[in-house]
């Protein structure tokens, strides 16, 4: 019995020095002093021996046992310090690395464009409104003066979702739903996203931005439009900016005009930019048609209006100088971090 139990530690012993992690000496726990391990199995088998060498053989077991115990607690935390050092090695800081540098995100063109806007008709009174990008046709073109059978109904290459629903082609139905409201005088703008049927390219987009703009009041006339939008200008392009009127055609205004800005690129003399001209178309504006007020509700007799649109992606492009509209759209962030 004796060389018995004198085996058994020394087996365990080494197989506790052999150990290189603590799940192996969880194993070498189970083997030897588990319910089924080798020295229980000793205990177990104390029956057969006499009654006056139990006592002896007892302590035996119990001293094996608490060798063995011993030996696997001191090994135990031995590993677990020499873990948790190699652990701190591993972990430690590098204080002369540089830091990593915060990226931060900023606004986009489109956006930078839309807010300048927005604060300069902010600044002249204007409410910004929003409206539904998907529209009933009703205020789509209809309210706006463009009958079903109007050619500009197919020259707008619409998306339909029935025939009754569209993805607005302008933001212009924002107008018409405000007039209806009834709340006179109206001074607002509308922005936002439109869409039509157009292939990518260059200057074209399925679907892009624009700000529409309204005023409705008594005695309005073509001379508050033109000096309104001539503000416009000078605030958006430089004090020395000059505008000009081109006689033009819109279902919903009439008189309706282009108007041009000198060019802020050769103050007016022609450059590459304006292709010679010195001058840059920049949006279409009118005197809102009695039709369409009366339409919405709006006495023609008693009130008068004008209306303008600018496309948000034509001033961006502009202001920036970027010759492809499609980089608006890609978020490259090469070319967005410029701005
Ligand atoms: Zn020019």
């Amino acid at each position: 019995m004796n060389e018995k139990l004198a085996k058994i530690r020394e087996e365990a012993i080494a197989q506790i020095l052999a150990a290189d992690a603590p799940e192996k000496l969880n194993e070498v726990r189970v083997k030897y002093l588990g319910k089924k391990g080798e020295l229980t199995a000793v205990l177990k088998g104390m029956k057969d021996v006499s009654a006056e060498d139990r006592p002896k053989v007892g302590q035996l077991v119990n001293e094996t046992r608490a060798a063995i115990e011993e030996i696997l607690e001191s090994t135990k935390t031995k590993m677990e310090r020499a873990l948790r050092e190699e652990q701190l090695k591993a972990e430690v800081i590098d204080v002369t690395l540089p830091a990593k540098k915060e990226e931060r995100g900023h606004r986009h063109p489109n956006t930078i464009a839309l807010e300048e806007v927005e604060r300069i008709f902010i600044g002249m009174g204007y409410e910004v409104i929003e409206g539904p990008e998907v529209e009933y046709d009703l205020y789509n073109f209809e309210k706006l003066n463009i009958p079903a059978d109007h050619p500009a109904k197919d020259e707008q290459d619409t998306f339909y979702i029935n025939k009754e629903i569209v993805l607005r082609t302008q933001t212009s139905p924002v107008q018409a739903r405000i007039m209806e409201e009834g709340k006179l005088p109206i001074r607002m703008i509308a922005p936002g996203r439109v869409f039509r049927s157009d292939e990518v390219d260059a200057t074209h987009s399925p679907s892009f931005h624009q700000i529409e703009g309204l005023v409705i009041d008594k005695h309005i006339s073509f001379a508050d439009l033109k000096g309104t939008l001539e503000v416009f200008a000078k605030e958006l392009f430089g004090e020395e900016t000059k505008t000009k009127f081109r006689p033009h055609h819109f279902p919903f205004t009439e008189p309706s005009a282009e108007m041009d800005v000198s060019c802020f690129k050769c103050g007016g003399k022609g450059c590459r930019f304006c292709k010679g001209s010195g001058w840059i178309e920049i949006l279409g504006c009118g005197m809102v048609h009695p039709h369409v007020l009366e339409m919405c509700g709006i006495d023609p007799e008693e009130y008068t209006g004008f209306a303008f649109g600018v496309g948000l992606e034509r001033i961006a492009l502009l202001k920036y100088e970027i010759d492809d509209m499609r980089l608006l759209y890609e978020n490259d962030v090469r070319f967005l971090k410029q701005f």
